[in-house]
This record gives structure tokens, C-alpha cells and sequence, in this order.
């Protein structure tokens, strides 16, 4: 099983090849497939460090319109590091797709220059989730239209105390998308989560 056999396109497979990635991980094995041929949600117990950034990156990147410059992916996790890391993955694994624009949001940080990178509408914004919310509410980023939302170390950002921000995040979605859930764990809090905001979920783990 390889990159290559999994339908994505060759500006993708090229830039995986750019990064020396030879085979998909377990997890990319199981979610990437999955994510490019069906619009389920998905729940996948996955642990740091197991590639799963590229398990979600890679499809919504296949998947998302290019020309479209509204906001087409939202992603939410943990803390600025991690945001920071899922951008720089993304931009890596776009570098090849012509007009991909992705703008992390997090908190501790200027917002006036994260406002300006709004302005020149992203496709997928990775976002902690009170920065996220506190730019909605400014009315600086406008999620009303998104595919996919991704909710990226799910357990962590229940332990961190983000839980009402995202639930008014996810309640600023729209009916119909995508929503992909990554945990290391799977507390009650994170399956309230699930069953409360996602629409019969396949589960996957390693
Ligand atoms: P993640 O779990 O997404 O944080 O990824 C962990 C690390 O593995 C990152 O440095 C990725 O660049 C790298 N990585 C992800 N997928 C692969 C792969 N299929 N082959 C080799 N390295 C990978």
C-alpha cells in the first residue's frame, strides 16, 4: 500500500515524495482512504506522532477547491505550537496546488495580523479554539461555510477547559459538512462531543 495507489493527485504525491515519505502510516492506511471516497464523519483514537496530520491534510487537500476562496476547512487543536506545526505541514503538502492559503489563528499573539491574514481568504484555517472563537465573534472569520471541521487532539483541548468555546464554534457550522475527530484517549467528555455534534461516525484506530 502506497501514496501513490491512493487517488491523490501528483502535485500532492509529489510533494509527499519532496518530503521522503515512502509509505502511509497506520493511521494515514486507514483515514485517508476513507476521507477521500466518503463523506461520513470519522472518529480516529490516534496518538501523537503517528502522522496524522497528513491523515486529514492530505484528503481535505485533494478534496477542497482551490478557486474557492472561502473558508473550506477549519481545524482546531490544542495549543499555538500544534497550530503552528498543522499550517507548515499543510503549506509543505500544498506547495504543488497553485492557490492554497492556509492562516493559523491562536491565542498570545498579535490578532490585528492574524485579521489581515483572513482578509486574504484562506481555504483551511488551524486554530486554537479561543482565538477561533474570538475572531468569529469579531466577525473576522466567517465558518459558516465549511466542508470539514477538524478537531484535532480532541481530548487535550477538553483537559485544557475549551469545551464551551467548542461547542460555539461547532455551533457556528453548518448542517451539512465533515467532521473529523482525532483523540489519544476517548473520555466521556470527548464522546459527548461525538455524539452530540457528529452524524453517525465510523471509528478507527490502530
Ligand atoms: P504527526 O503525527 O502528524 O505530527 O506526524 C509525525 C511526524 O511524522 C511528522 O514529522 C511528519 O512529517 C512525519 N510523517 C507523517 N507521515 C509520514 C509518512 N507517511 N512517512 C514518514 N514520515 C511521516
Amino acid at each position: 500500500n502506497t501514496f501513490h495507489e491512493m487517488g491523490l493527485n501528483e502535485q500532492i504525491l509529489q510533494a509527499i515524495d519532496g518530503l521522503g515519505y515512502t509509505n502511509p502510516t497506520p493511521i494515514q492506511q486507514q483515514a485517508i482512504p476513507q476521507i477521500l471516497s466518503s463523506e461520513q464523519d470519522l472518529i480516529a483514537l490516534a496518538q501523537t506522532g503517528t502522522g496524522k496530520t497528513a491523515s486529514f491534510g492530505l484528503p481535505i487537500l485533494e478534496k477542497l477547491s482551490v478557486e474557492s476562496r472561502t473558508v473550506q476547512a477549519i481545524i482546531l487543536c490544542p495549543t499555538r505550537e500544534l497550530c503552528l506545526q498543522i499550517a507548515k505541514d499543510l503549506e509543505s503538502y500544498s506547495k504543488h496546488l497553485g492557490n492554497v492559503m492556509i492562516q493559523a489563528v491562536y491565542g498570545g499573539a498579535d490578532a490585528l495580523k492574524q485579521i489581515n491574514g483572513l482578509k486574504k481568504n484562506p481555504q483551511i484555517v488551524v486554530g486554537t479554539p479561543g482565538r477561533t472563537l474570538d475572531l468569529i465573534k469579531r466577525g473576522a472569520l466567517k465558518i459558516n461555510h465549511v466542508d470539514w471541521v477538524v478537531l484535532d487532539e480532541a481530548d487535550e483541548m477538553l483537559n485544557m477547559g475549551f469545551r464551551e468555546d467548542i461547542d460555539a464554534i461547532l455551533e457556528s457550522t453548518p448542517e451539512e459538512k465533515q467532521t473529523l475527530l482525532f483523540s489519544a484517549t476517548m473520555p466521556k467528555e470527548v464522546r459527548r462531543i461525538a455524539s452530540e455534534y457528529m452524524h453517525k461516525p465510523i471509528e478507527i484506530s490502530m
